[in-house]
């Protein structure tokens, strides 16, 4: 499903991501820890082109989104396929970003409606089928701002989900939350990853990533340090950076 190698990215003077290479399969649930400015929220960001990378290669379902071209230079697919290889992936914020002028259900639908040019006939029965998977199927007509942050981030995750994405991004989902909504929008995830949803979800929760991910990615300094399927990771971390953040964590 995604094909990461070698991908660097510099702000300035800095190299925020110093070469990460991952390979993700189908169904797969991954949890992307490390500290704060390891550059995970970079790495998803560079995979779904909301950055670019200076260097590396990154396949999406099996399509070339961006690498060297003869000249060894990096180079990105052409528009069309851009926003095609783009489309496949759904992403989701720490900050929720609805449409605070929209309902719910508009929220939901606005992409459908204007990106992918679908009848509304069409869109309206998904959108509900999707407000009920989140719960929120009686929320259908309210604004953004009458909602919980809980409630917000479900909405967030049903309007990613409406574009039928093959992919989903979270970057921390529940950091923004208080600690007694984290629950319901940790549970939706989990739904999702027992449908066999491809997941690469930024986290602090180390408790969510231990259960649900199929394996948990250590980043520091714009590294992946370790890689590995969840319990051994946290039962026996290999690394010294990865034993040192974990016992932080605790
Ligand atoms: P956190 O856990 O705090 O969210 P992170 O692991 O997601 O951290 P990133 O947001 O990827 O880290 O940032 C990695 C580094 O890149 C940081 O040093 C950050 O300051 C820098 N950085 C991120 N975005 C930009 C930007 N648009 N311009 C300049 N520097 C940036
Ligand atoms: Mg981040």
């Amino acid at each position: 499903m995604i094909h990461a190698l070698d991908v660097h990215k510099r702000f300035a003077a800095v190299e925020v991501l110093r070469g990460v290479s991952l390979d993700v399969g189908k169904g797969e649930v991954l949890a992307i820890i490390g500290p704060s400015g390891s550059g995970k929220s970079t790495f998803l960001r560079c995979l779904n082109h909301l950055e670019t990378i200076d260097r590396g290669h990154i396949d999406i379902e099996g399509e070339t989104l961006v690498g060297a071209d003869e000249k060894g230079h990096c180079r990105y697919v052409a528009d069309a396929g851009l926003r095609r290889i783009c489309r496949r992936m759904g992403m989701v914020f720490q900050h929720f970003n609805l449409f605070p002028h929209l309902t719910v259900l508009e929220n939901i639908v606005e992409a459908p409606l204007t990106v992918k040019g679908l009848r509304r006939q069409e869109v309206l029965p998904k959108a509900d089928a999707l407000l009920r998977k989140v719960g929120l199927l009686d929320k259908r007509d309210s604004y953004p701002a009458r909602l919980s942050g809980g409630q917000k981030q479900r909405v967030a995750i049903a309007r990613a989900l409406a574009m039928e994405p093959d992919i989903m991004l979270f970057d921390e989902p529940t950091s923004a939350l208080d600690p007694e909504l984290t629950g319901e929008v940790l549970r939706t995830i989990r739904e999702l990853a027992e449908e066999r949803m491809t997941m690469l979800v930024v986290t602090h929760e180390m408790a969510f990533a231990r259960e649900v991910a199929s394996r948990v990615v250590f980043m520091d300094g714009g590294e992946i340090v370790e890689a590995r399927p969840a319990k051994e990771l946290f039962a026996a971390p290999e690394h010294p950076r990865t034993r040192a953040f974990l016992e932080n964590m605790l």
